[in-house]
């Protein structure tokens, strides 16, 4: 069974505004815990695989920020949800040969790990007229199998983005290894947040972003200074695992 993405199934889950609500509330108590205002962390709800009439409603709920992490499917559901006031941010790996769909479409790119990437994105941008938000996505766990770039490579990336205009290199993001145990992945957020404290110094960007939290681990991240949390199952639910249509790109 293939489910379309224009299935009205979660229009009608009566739990999805109460699951969102209690989300924002408890991240805004975890970032006071940890000595912070609650306006530092923004939830990116995560809406890969989930139908446009779910985001629209947590959008008319006043949640601003989605991410997204297929090209076709964000461009598919930014067409149904056309003049809304979303916040698109676009969070998986990102071929070269998909950068043309980036600028102008999503205001912030998760998942920057490589010159050439930037260098198609910001030649783009240029052409477009438009900036476009970076993070640089670090491979903390040196998992091949996972974008990201390694951590000895990561100030001579950030280098190179700063000297690009129209890319605004505002911080860093990671996703550690997913059978790490909490308390470990709660070290690799706190490696995260020295990386990035370290790039500042050394090339002189503020870099006030770190992407980092998912629904089982954000707690930890907000701990360690995150400021952008990436919650997907937590608010929307369980990911069906909807077979993509293999719809050509505009
Ligand atoms: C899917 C995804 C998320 C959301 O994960 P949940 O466990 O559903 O909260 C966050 N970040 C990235 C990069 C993802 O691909």
């Amino acid at each position: 069974m293939t489910r379309r993405l224009e299935d009205n199934a979660s229009t009608h889950d009566p739990m999805l505004v109460t699951r969102w609500r209690e989300t924002v509330e408890y991240v805004a108590d975890l970032t006071r815990r940890s000595g912070r205002d609650p306006e530092d962390v923004r939830i990116v709800a995560v809406s890969k695989t989930q139908p446009a009439p779910a985001v629209r409603v947590l959008l008319d709920n006043g949640q601003l920020d989605f991410g997204e992490n297929y090209v076709q499917e964000a461009l598919d559901k930014q067409a149904s949800l056309a003049s809304c006031a979303a916040r698109w941010h676009f969070l998986g790996r990102l071929q070269r040969n998909k950068a043309k769909f980036i600028p102008g479409r999503f205001v912030m790119l998760h998942s920057l790990d490589s010159l050439s990437l930037a260098r198609v994105l910001h030649e783009r941008c240029q052409a477009a007229g438009v900036a476009l938000e970076v993070l640089i996505q670090v491979n903390l766990g040196q998992e091949p199998q996972k974008g990201g770039v390694a951590e000895c490579d990561l100030e001579h990336i950030a280098q190179g983005v700063a000297g690009m205009a129209n890319l605004s290199l505002r911080g860093l993001m990671a996703l550690p290894p997913f059978e790490l145990s909490l308390r470990d992945k709660q070290r690799a957020f706190a490696r995260l947040a020295n990386l990035r404290d370290h790039v500042k110094r050394q090339v002189g960007v503020s870099l006030e972003e770190l992407s980092m939290g998912t629904t089982d681990d954000f707690p930890q991240a907000i701990a360690e200074g995150a400021t952008l949390v990436r919650i997907g199952t937590r608010i929307f639910g369980p990911r069906t695992l909807c077979k993509r249509t293999s719809s050509v790109l505009p």
